[in-house]
């Protein structure tokens, strides 16, 4: 079982200590607002027949529907889902998008299932949970396990089950399926606008002076990766479950994706050396970036950590404990709330223009994302001048401003 939640809980409480609120938020947020489990008949494809565990947390709707992946992994349980659905009420308030916080998940493995029965249990799913999703009530979106496929088909089956096409119900789906241009780039690229926001506050450093380890080499590592190459960073590691790849003079990671699907591992990428996941984060290098999951950086790895910024690509990678040693260092932490905020702001972008009947252009998309992040890593930074506090306190209040006068419209007795 993970403490996830405790961990977001104690974020919570440290926040309020430099920014308090009401009663009424902060008892709201210390519990979700619904969280359902069911159970989903699976007929595999060799006739028998197993029941998989799902989970939706419903934390808050304060400002919006209720927003947050669906994730499918052996790992996932209702304590994780809670912490992440919790995670999202905060993320989507440091966006400022109109959305509230949720959060799905499956104990389940998907790379051991065939295409026909992740589409199964998929389908599955969406029949128990539909009477509470809808574009007004609670929208998925994917995450760790889950891509566009699997999303396309919570759509249709949703879609099915009300009798109309209802694209909206759903984020991240194919582009010809209602899917918005740029949402696959949009976490890694916002991730890279965050970054370019926030760095003058940070360092003196140009970006061609700076190297970036990247532990997580999946969707949003993938991307970040290109997206940071691109404006002159030096990428000199990268890792995936089974293990790492690092040169310091740098690496191509076009190359070493394509080395990946040809070979299914990092390792052996010509001209690196391979390492493990424990001494990527240890690398001496300027920025490492946790793009993997929960809890990566902990009380006894953060006194290793060389690095003068992290950048949290993945959701919950630092325990609180860890922060203050990192704090204690000097080191930088760029909050996961504010840096992997990109994936939610382009799939809100896809719910909108699902219910305007609209298609926007990647172009437009990725400027209005970075118009959009780059104004609220201001926000942040300033925030944290004027509390005089870490960039994650500060998101949260920012967050906390936003739900406060969210709570106030809608019960002005509390
Ligand atoms: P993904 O499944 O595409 O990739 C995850 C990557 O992490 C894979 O390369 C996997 O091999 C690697 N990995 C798994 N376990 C690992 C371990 N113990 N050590 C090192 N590497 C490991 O998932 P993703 O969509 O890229 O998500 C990554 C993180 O970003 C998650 O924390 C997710 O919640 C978060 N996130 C994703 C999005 C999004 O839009 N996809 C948005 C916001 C946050």
């Amino acid at each position: 079982m993970s403490n996830a939640f405790e961990e977001a809980q104690q974020q919570l409480r440290r926040a309020l200590a430099v920014y308090p609120v009401s009663e009424g938020l902060r008892v709201r947020l210390a519990h979700p607002e619904r969280e359902v489990t069911v159970s989903i008949p699976v007929q595999m494809d060799d006739g028998s027949l197993r029941v998989f565990e799902g989970y939706r947390v419903q934390y808050s709707s304060l400002r919006g529907p209720y927003k947050g992946g669906i994730r499918y992994h052996p790992d996932a349980d209702i304590n994780e889902v809670r912490a992440l659905a919790f995670w999202m009420t905060f993320k989507c308030a440091v966006a400022g998008i109109p959305m509230g916080g949720g959060k799905g998940g499956v104990t389940v493995n998907p790379k051991t299932l065939s295409t026909g029965e992740i589409e199964r249990l998929t389908r599955g799913f969406v029949q128990k949970l539909a009477p509470i999703l809808g574009p007004q009530r609670d929208v998925p979106g994917p995450d760790v396990g889950t891509n566009a496929v699997v999303l396309g088909i919570i759509a249709d089956e949703y879609s099915k089950i009300v009798g109309k096409p209802t694209p909206a119900v759903a984020t991240g789906k194919p582009i010809h399926e209602g899917g918005s241009e740029g949402r696959a780039a949009a976490t890694g690229a916002g991730g890279m606008y965050t970054l370019m926001a926030l760095l003058p506050h940070l360092t003196k450093k140009k970006p061609r002076d700076m190297s970036v380890a990247i532990q997580g080499f999946g969707n949003v590592g993938s991307f970040l990766a290109r997206y940071l190459a691109k404006e002159g960073f030096n990428v000199i590691a990268l890792s995936d479950s089974r293990g790492g790849i690092y040169s310091d003079k740098g690496l191509d990671s076009d190359a070493a994706e394509k080395h990946k699907r040809e070979n299914g591992v990092l390792e052996g990428f010509s001209g690196t050396k391979n390492i493990t996941n424990e001494e990527l984060l240890e690398l001496p290098c300027d920025i490492v970036v946790p793009a993997a999951l929960e809890n990566a950086i902990t009380k006894k790895n953060a006194k290793k950590i060389r690095a003068g910024i992290v950048l949290e690509m993945a959701n919950g990678p630092t325990s609180t404990e860890a922060d203050d040693v990192l704090f204690k260092k000097g080191i930088q932490v760029i909050p996961d709330v504010l840096a992997n905020g990109g994936g939610v702001i382009v799939s809100t972008y896809e719910w909108e223009q699902n219910l305007k009947g609209e298609h926007w252009s990647e172009k437009e998309v990725l400027k209005k994302l970075r118009i959009l992040l780059t104004r609220e890593s201001k926000n942040v930074y300033d925030r944290s001048k004027k509390l005089k506090t870490d960039l994650r306190r500060a998101a949260f209040a920012l967050a906390l401003e936003r739900l406060d006068a969210a709570l106030s419209k809608k019960y002005s007795n509390i």
